[in-house]
Parts: structure tokens; sequence; C-alpha cells
């Protein structure tokens, strides 16, 4: 299984639009350490030239078109991808379907809560199902591992299992419809299996369910949440807002943060994807990354990838 991280930010990106913090000030400058970043996208390879996507970020039409990997075959249409995995309704995740709209089938998997959202409330999806065959919506069980994609023999059949994270369901979402979701389908994290190596990712966690660190100990990598360095990030830098833990992202520093709560025991490599630009490991000369390095925490980078 290959691994590419296409996007490794928050929403918002690195540096984000309307952000003058000192972050976005030296990554807009160009300064040596802030390394630019799209929003948070990876794409997995059960086998050559077959690819599917967990998310479909804002970001996704500029991240496919700068990958060789990704181009069509001359004089051809088509994709390499053929399927994406959603694993959650907020607008990060999906809002890159709209790239994708150019009358291409598709598979997409989704909680069953996840796609009537996105069904029932959110009808600019439609203009996905003009392809021919039109895009295929796919509900995804919890804890239950699914062939999403098969290729060759069986012992390289790749399976992927939705993990609930305990997040909420998007503001956006009307009030009418939440009451008739399922709370451990709002947020999920996946755990991919193919030749006895997996792979774990959950780009969004809360931390109000436990159920990821067996998950996260087990994995050969673990590309895991690193939204926020404290619970009061964002308020430092607004004035006001939520905390991290409110807009379900467990801090990395302090009491009960992901660097405490993280498996001791993790046998795979630990990697943190998703970093919002407020965040001060995404200065590589800060005490922050000097503290995750110590820890032997690597931060991913757009371009990153891996081979399990
Ligand atoms: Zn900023």
């Amino acid at each position: 299984m290959r691994i590419k991280v296409l996007g490794s930010a928050a929403g918002g990106g690195f540096p984000q639009w309307n952000c003058g913090c000192s972050n976005c000030d030296h990554a807009r400058r160009g300064l040596h350490g802030f390394r630019p970043r799209t929003q948070a996208q990876v794409a997995v390879s059960p086998a050559p030239a077959a690819w599917f996507l967990p998310n479909a970020s804002p970001d996704l039409r500029q991240q496919l078109l700068q990958d060789p990997e990704f181009a069509p075959a001359k004089s051809t249409r088509g994709t390499p991808v053929s399927a994406l995995i959603l694993m959650s309704a907020d607008v990060d995740c999906v809002m890159g379907l709209l790239h994708l709209r150019e009358f291409q089938p598709l598979r997409v998997y989704a909680t069953p809560s996840v796609l009537r959202v996105l069904k029932e409330e959110n009808s600019l999806f439609r203009s996905l199902e003009r392809s021919v065959p039109p895009v295929q919506w796919e509900a995804l069980p919890l804890d239950r591992p699914v062939s999403v994609f098969q290729h060759g023999e069986a012992k390289s059949i790749l399976t992927c299992k939705a993990v609930p994270l305990g997040g909420d369901y998007p503001d956006y979402v009307s009030a009418g419809l939440r009451k008739n979701l399922a709370n451990d389908e709002a947020v999920i994290g996946l755990e991919f299996v193919q030749n006895g190596k997996k792979f774990f990712y959950a780009p969004s966690l809360s931390g109000r369910d436990e159920a990821w660190k067996c998950h996260a100990r087990e994995s050969d990598l673990a590309l895991i949440d690193g939204t926020f360095w404290t619970d009061d990030e964002l308020i430092d830098v607004r004035g006001s807002g939520k905390t991290a833990r409110q807009i379900g992202h467990v801090p990395l520093s302090g009491p009960g943060g992901m660097l405490e709560q993280f498996p001791r025991d993790a046998k795979g490599r630990r990697v943190l994807i998703h970093l919002n630009n407020t965040n001060p490991a995404l200065d590589e000369a800060s005490a922050a990354s000097g503290t995750l390095r110590d820890a032997g925490w690597e931060v991913a980078y757009d371009g990153m990838e891996f081979e399990l």
C-alpha cells in the first residue's frame, strides 16, 4: 500500500488567505522553516495506477493536477481515482467533490448519516450524478472491514474499516435532520489493512472516545490530528471563540492532550496532519517542533509519501 500526502494543513491552508498571524506572515514572506501547505488530503494506492481518496479537500483540483500520477492517459478521459471515502460532512472533507463533477463515474463511501446530509440538504452535490453511470453513493458501516478495492490475488485485497471518533455534525446541518442522525456516524477514522500492514488515518480526533487508541497502537503508520497545539489557540489569535476540544480536535499539548494520550507502546510511525495555521509546530525552529521531534513525532508536509 502506498500513501501520499497531497495536503497537510487544516481548513484554510497555510498561509490562510485572511490571516496575518505570525505563522501566516512568515509563510507568506517565504521565511525558512515555514513550509506552505494546502488543505489536508491523502491518497491511498493498493496497486499500481489505482488510487482512492479519503475525503475531498477544497484544494483537490490543484492537488491532483500537481501530481502526474493522477493524470489521465494521453488522449483519453479518465482518472486512476475510482473511489472516495468521506470521513465527515465537514466542508473541508466534502467540498472537493465538486471539483470531480466533470462527468466522471466514481464511488463515494460515507456513513449513512453523512450520506443523508449530502443528499437531503445539499442539492449542489447532485451535479455529480450527471455522469454515466452516475456517481454511486455507498453506505459505509461502522467497525466492519469493507473491501473498497480489489486487485489481483485475494491476499492483496485492501480493506477499510470505519472507526467512530466521537465528533459532531457541522453547524450547517439543520436541527430537523440532525435529530435523526446517529451520533457515532458524524466523524470517523479509517483503518486500512493490506498484506498484514495497517494504516490508521484520523485527521479529526475529538478525544471523546477511546476506541481510536487500539487502532493507533497496532498500526504501522498513524496519520493523526495535529490541528492545534493548545486548547485555547484560536481564542488567543481571535480574542474570542471556541476551544480546540469544542470544535472536535484534541490539542497536542497539555493535560489529556494527544502527546499524553497517544499509546506509548505504538509500534509504527506517528505523523501529525491537518495542522492549523496557528499551530507553532508549523515553525520548524519552534520549541513545539523540538518537543514533537523528541517524542518521536513527525509532521506531515505536502508531497510526503509512505509505502507499507
Ligand atoms: Zn495564521
